[in-house]
């Protein structure tokens, strides 16, 4: 299902230079990882068991010369659900979008749902320690950051839209939510996404 959930996923980037392949870190799981250098030159750096991409020219070296990812067919979960960025909250997760992102205004109810249910499995699978680690580095590269919560931005879309996210869980995860995204769910004021 998650496979069948990630090629779904595309967000149409063509009217972006690619600006948060400047500003953000992506961070990877080594499973991630290992599909992007099986078929293109390595540029990861080990963070405690984890990769990030680092940025020795100032942006992520995946991105080609027309300021598009050339892995998009390979890329790990943070950028295939960005402008949606999970990071810890206590023991639970927090969903933000990213308000500098010209798509976000077009995000559409399946692709929030996807970010939803593939960012909370995907976060749950690092140490919370870890991934702290990573999140404040990440914040202190990038004080600039202008987020809202997945909750805000989703009141601001309106109750069709919300119900259509909705609809969209329910397809997708078979109308069956795992406890953990159930969780995660409550932790931001989502309970209305909540499906049986
Ligand atoms: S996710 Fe948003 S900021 Fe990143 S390349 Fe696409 S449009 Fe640009
Ligand atoms: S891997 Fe692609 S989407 Fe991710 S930061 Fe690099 S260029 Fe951007």
């Amino acid at each position: 299902m998650t496979d069948k959930m990630h090629k779904e996923l595309s967000l149409n980037c063509d009217i972006c230079d690619g600006s948060c392949c400047y500003r953000g870190t992506p961070l990877y799981l080594p499973g991630e990882r290992d599909i992007v250098v099986a078929e293109v030159p390595d540029h990861f750096e080990e963070l405690r068991g984890s990769f990030v991409i680092p940025k020795p020219k100032g942006y992520c070296p995946y991105l080609n010369t027309e300021k598009k990812c050339s892995i998009q067919h390979l890329k790990g979960t943070d950028c295939q659900i960005y402008p949606s960025d999970p990071f810890y909250d206590d023991e639970l997760v927090e969903f933000v979008i990213d308000m500098n992102c010209p798509v976000q205004r077009t995000l559409t109810p399946k692709f929030v749902a996807m970010a939803l249910y593939l960012g909370a499995e995907w976060i749950h699978k690092f140490p919370k320690e870890d991934f702290d680690l990573y999140w404040d580095r990440f914040k202190r590269n990038n004080p600039e950051q202008n987020y809202t919560t997945v909750h805000d931005f989703l009141q601001n879309r309106g109750d069709r839209f919300i119900s259509k996210v909705q609809e969209n869980l329910r397809d997708h995860v078979d109308g069956d939510l795992s406890g953990w995204l159930r969780k995660v769910l409550f932790k931001n004021n989502l309970t209305e996404l909540l499906v049986s």
